[in-house]
């Protein structure tokens, strides 16, 4: 049987309760999870590697960076079927996508962590472990980007968002539900990801990218700002289907000036957006005024697209075409 390598970031799937702090802090370590999972199911094909002991919140995209070439080591070697990382789940969407964004290989890599710390009634790490490694055994898991796995559902890294602070099915893909689910010793797909070409962009990034929520009454202050600090990019979680306050514009318009890459998703949690209005600070004005409309991506992933298309050197139009 081909072998799984799990990757540890951390997480609360790797935390217990500290009684002094009253609080849950990393104290498990990869050993004493995998070997309370062999007590269920005595996996003989698991390889261990522990990349850090962080708190997902702690993850940065230069962490992202390192632990690309660690799991390429892995799917370069042909006795592994694939990887499952174990991550905190507050920042495991970002790093999902920039893994997908940055994948050249088919085999399955998976992210999963748990809701619940190891001190906790009903601690969800070991069966969230337990169904990401079935995902990575499964043949068909194959050539369909990186994945998320929790509480038997499998998503897509490009389609999946934590909705929830506390529930177990926190992770969902809201627009289009799961790609399969894990029942019992069955791995089920029902469809296929929304995004189907493999980008295969290059892994380096670049940090200078940055990401403002839109609100009522916002004004330029912020994006002068990270004007002035040397920012690259710029993504804008805009209004409904792409829209700003029109005390915005200014700021904007001084960005595009000074050669700062701005894209526009919504600060909506489903639906694309689309230059549909005409008015100040409309989206047919923000792309008149050279913004790049962001598709669906949430927030946080247009940012780390961004991040990465700027410093794999792409044109205006390439970054464009990424977003469509
Ligand atoms: N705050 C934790 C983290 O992301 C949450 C979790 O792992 O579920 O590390």
């Amino acid at each position: 049987m081909q072998k799984v390598a799990l990757i540890f970031t951390g997480g609360t799937i790797a935390m217990k309760v500290n009684s002094k702090l009253q609080g849950a802090v990393p104290s498990v370590t990869p050993e004493e999870i995998v070997s309370a999972i062999a007590e269920y199911t005595p996996y003989e094909n698991l390889e261990t590697f522990e990349f850090s002991k962080l708190p997902s919140p702690s993850i940065t995209p230069d962490k992202m960076h390192e632990l690309k070439s660690i799991i390429d080591g892995y799917l370069e070697n042909p006795a592994f079927a694939g990887v499952v990382v174990v991550h905190g789940t507050d920042t495991l969407e970002e790093t999902a996508f920039y893994l997908d964004i940055v994948s050249s290989s088919d085999k399955p890599v998976v992210l999963t962590g748990s809701m619940k710390n190891a001190s906790e009634l009903g601690y969800d790490g070991l069966t969230n472990l337990v169904s990401s490694i079935k995902v990575v055994l499964e043949p068909t898991s194959r050539g369909k980007g990186v994945l998320v796995v929790m509480n038997y559902a499998i998503n897509s890294a490009w389609e999946v968002t934590k909705t929830h602070t506390l529930n177990l099915d926190t992770f969902q893909s809201v627009e289009f539900g799961p790609l399969g689910i894990i029942d019992d010793e069955d791995v089920i797909y029902f469809r296929e990801r929304t995004q189907r070409k493999a980008l295969n962009l290059k892994s380096a990034f670049s940090d200078d990218v940055h990401l403002l929520k839109v609100y009522a009454g916002m004004g330029g202050e912020l994006i002068d700002a990270l004007v002035d600090s040397g920012a690259k990019g710029i993504v804008l979680e805009a209004l409904g289907r792409g829209n700003v306050p029109a005390t915005m514009m200014d700021a904007i318009k001084n960005a595009r000036q000074a050669g700062v890459a701005i894209v526009i998703v919504s600060r909506c949690i489903g639906g694309r957006v689309l230059d549909t209005y005409g008015y100040i600070g409309g989206g047919k004005d923000l792309v008149r005024h050279g913004c790049m409309l962001g598709g669906n991506l949430s927030g946080p992933k247009a940012r780390v697209l961004l991040m990465v298309a700027l410093s794999n050197g792409l044109s205006r139009k390439e970054i464009e075409r990424l977003f469509a």
